[in-house]
């Protein structure tokens, strides 16, 4: 027992939910609690704290959070979400003074990127991407065994274009990556595969409830034609843009993260072989693995918790 004696708190500060978990040092969570997000900002200031100081125990020496969104980490402030409540939390102040506990506060895909890189798929590898397909596309990197956050914001790699003149995305530029490869397209695949085919699989799968992305990826899983060329269409766009990440910063390994990675191989391989086709010279390089994401749904925490006990060092 003597190696969980110093834990860290980990927080996952997310879209829909928030998650906290007592973190050992070798990333493996003691016990786990999640609850739904806040739904106003004063309650996002005010009970990610209060949740963290039932949980604390003598054992813990600091806190790491992750949060969805714009993130500057030197202060510890939450800038901006496009799905949580509130602007500008301090989160490192907050916790700081009312916990008396060294605080960290980064993007929720960075942490989640740190925790494949640690002790996840990518345990072992220096130079890593992370992709996320969540409702858009998160990204982080993890460069020279260290995470790399540029000025503040690297990573968000959903907004590259793709596509000049492409649909609308909720950034409000158009032909974004992740318009066309995101748990949102499939969502919208979904409701549109529903639409054109009634009597389908995706429709079956929705039990007469709105098609989402989730009764499309079971319906591939199942084999249906439609729904297995719709994936592969997402997967086509995915491996053009991890194309060109790999030819900006030649990572040694690209983990794949989110719902949609949890379709496996069949997603995957497509991705690979849409991958190897967009990537320069890629006949002359050796192939740069693409990977599924090992933490799954853990991943923000255990990355969380690891960034606390990393920032102690
Ligand atoms: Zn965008």
């Amino acid at each position: 027992m003597t190696d969980r004696v110093d834990l860290t708190l980990g927080i996952d500060l997310g879209g829909t939910k928030m998650a906290f978990a007592h973190v050992d040092a070798r990333g493996e969570i003691v016990s786990h609690l999640t609850m739904p997000r806040p739904a106003t900002a004063a309650e996002m200031e005010a009970v990610p704290v209060e949740v963290a100081r039932s949980l604390l125990n003598p054992s813990i020496r600091a806190i790491g959070i992750g949060a969805a969104g714009l993130v500057e980490a030197a202060e510890g402030v939450l800038i901006w979400g496009p799905n949580v409540e509130g602007r500008e939390i301090r989160f490192r102040q907050i916790f700081e003074a009312e916990l008396g506990l060294p605080t960290v506060v980064d993007n929720d895909t960075n942490v989640s990127g740190l925790a494949e890189a640690r002790v996840g798929a990518a345990r072992g590898y220096r130079h890593v991407c992370m992709i996320t397909l969540g409702t858009g596309i998160g990204g982080a990197w993890v460069i020279d065994g260290h995470p790399y956050r540029g000025r503040g914001f690297a990573g968000e790699v959903g907004h590259i274009t793709v596509d000049v003149g492409g649909p609308r995305c909720t950034c409000g530029q158009r032909g974004c990556w992740e318009t066309f490869a995101s748990g949102r397209r499939i969502d919208q695949m979904a409701r549109d595969l529903a639409a054109t085919r009634p009597g389908g699989l995706v429709a079956k799968l929705a039990r007469g409830g709105p098609p989402e992305g989730q009764h499309l990826t079971g319906a591939a899983m199942e084999g249906d034609p439609d729904a297995i060329e719709a994936l592969e269409e997402v997967a086509l766009w995915l491996g053009i843009g991890i194309a060109g990440l790999v030819a900006a910063m030649d990572p040694e390994i690209v983990v794949v993260g989110g719902g949609v990675s949890q379709v496996g191989d069949l997603f995957l391989d497509a991705t690979r072989e849409s991958f190897r086709k967009s990537l320069e010279g890629s006949d002359h390089r050796d192939p740069t693995p693409i990977v599924c994401a090992a933490l799954k749904e853990d991943a923000g925490v255990i990355g969380a918790g690891l960034h606390a006990r990393e920032s102690l060092l």
